[in-house]
């Protein structure tokens, strides 16, 4: 048997309606926010995504599923899509009609992380994106777009965490800081740490080693380095979450994964997925427009965890089955055009219709639609139809019907009405 790739999933029947449901939740709710959506090839150039993203982050180093696309032409899975969505504002002038641009996008994302539970080498995401906007009013009203989201999924015990990152001007100093303290701690820090302390010293923060972790306790804080003007920024976003009633915490080891962020960064966890317990992240990106070649013009963003979140609105809540309104038993072969009719019509009317063509006897019909939780079953043979004398049971209360052959589509429409199955 021919099995997954690791690190690989399926998603099967009983969550595919949950996915749907947080899907559309997200898609009703962004649009009131401005929100227009936007669809994106999955692959790229690498050179996007190691441009981007930063050559000395866990992701471009070894996470990137890289291939030949060509001769000439290294192509990747992509790994995020904010990168692809400054490609394509860039690329095809989206700022040039309207330099304000509020995107979103939902689709599978590819890294080749270690797998385990709520960790995937493909794994899907919602991402939200605005061009043009440099108000720290925004950074506000994404994280409250964000968090009304799942209030609208009814999940509780999130936490939003909050850093501000600064910007070129005073992040060099920070980062000094940073280093001089980290080569102090060289002998604690995992390999990949000491080689980016000097280079990349942010990244250690967010090392997942335990004993990076330990040694970066008191490492200084960016926000204590932050300049006039980004100091003024985080304040304000954080006035503006406090004015709409968002909890927060302020996380000044937070840096997210990637180097394009600048200023605003947040996080959103869960207290109920264990280890992974990231649901959404993202941040400011204010130079990242004009560092692929694009205008300048300040962006924020963040994605949400699709995988995580249908993990978490499902725990305790397996989804509603759908289960049909109408199983068909046709009994015999000279009834099969009339119930083969009949179904095609039922469906096309909206009742979720099931028809048995395998000719099984009447009891081996009723397991099946017992097991299939049909909520009525229409019995047809020959005979029936030629008293007209079709038979529709309730599955839950046992009561039958008689159902007439002639409008048998709107009675039965009308008797679901009753049932409160609507159509
Ligand atoms: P990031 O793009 O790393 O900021 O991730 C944003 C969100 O995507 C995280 O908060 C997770 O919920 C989700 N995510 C990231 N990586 C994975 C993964 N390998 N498997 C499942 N979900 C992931």
């Amino acid at each position: 048997m021919i099995q997954l790739i690791r690190g690989f999933k399926d998603i099967l029947p009983d969550e595919t309606e949950t996915w749907r449901h947080i899907e559309d939740t997200a898609i009703a709710l962004f649009q009131s926010f401005g929100f227009k959506e936007i669809r994106l090839p999955i692959v790229e150039k690498a050179e996007l995504f190691q441009r981007s993203i930063g050559e000395l982050t866990d992701i471009v180093e070894k996470e990137m599923y890289t291939f030949a696309g060509s001769k000439e032409e290294l192509i990747t899975l992509r790994p995020e899509a904010t990168a692809s969505v400054v490609r394509s504002y860039i690329q095809q002038k989206l700022y040039a009609k309207e330099p304000i641009q509020k995107l979103y996008t939902i689709g599978p994302m590819f890294r080749r992380e270690r797998p385990q539970k709520g960790r995937y080498r493909q794994f899907y995401q919602i991402n939200a994106e605005v061009f043009g906007i440099a108000s720290p009013y925004i950074d506000a009203q994404l994280i409250f777009m964000l968090w009304t989201f799942f209030e609208r999924l009814k999940i509780s015990g999130l936490t939003v965490q909050l850093n501000s990152l600064g910007c070129p001007a005073c992040r060099p100093t920070f980062k000094a800081a940073l280093s001089s303290f980290l080569a102090s701690k060289t002998e604690s820090l995992c390999k990949d740490c000491v080689r980016r302390q000097d280079k990349n010293p942010l990244r250690v923060l967010d090392c997942k080693v335990p004993s990076c972790q330990e040694a970066i306790g008191d490492a200084p804080s960016m926000t204590d380095y932050l300049c006039e003007d980004c100091a003024g920024h985080f304040n304000s976003v954080q006035s503006a979450l406090k004015q709409q009633g968002i909890p927060f915490e302020l996380t000044p080891r937070l840096v997210r994964g990637l180097d394009y962020y600048t200023r605003t960064a947040f996080e959103i966890q869960t207290n109920a997925l264990g280890a992974q317990n990231a649901i959404a992240g993202g941040g400011r990106y204010d130079m990242l427009v004009k560092m692929l070649d694009g205008p300048e013009q300040p962006a924020i963003g963040f994605a949400i965890g699709l995988d995580r979140l249908a993990a978490l609105v499902m725990q305790g809540h397996p989804q509603e089955e759908l289960a049909p309104d109408i199983f068909i038993a046709a009994l015999g072969e000279e009834s099969r055009e009339k119930t083969f009719e009949w179904s095609c019509a039922l469906s096309v009317e909206g009742i979720r219709t099931e028809i048995d063509f395998s000719g099984k006897s009447l009891k081996a019909l009723m397991k099946r639609a017992n097991r299939i939780n049909a909520a009525n079953v229409l019995i047809v043979g020959t005979q029936e139809i030629e008293d007209s004398a079709i038979v529709l049971r309730n599955m839950v209360t046992k009561e039958q019907v008689t159902v007439p052959i002639e409008g048998m589509v709107n009675y039965i429409k009308k008797y679901l009405t009753t049932q409160n199955r609507v159509v």
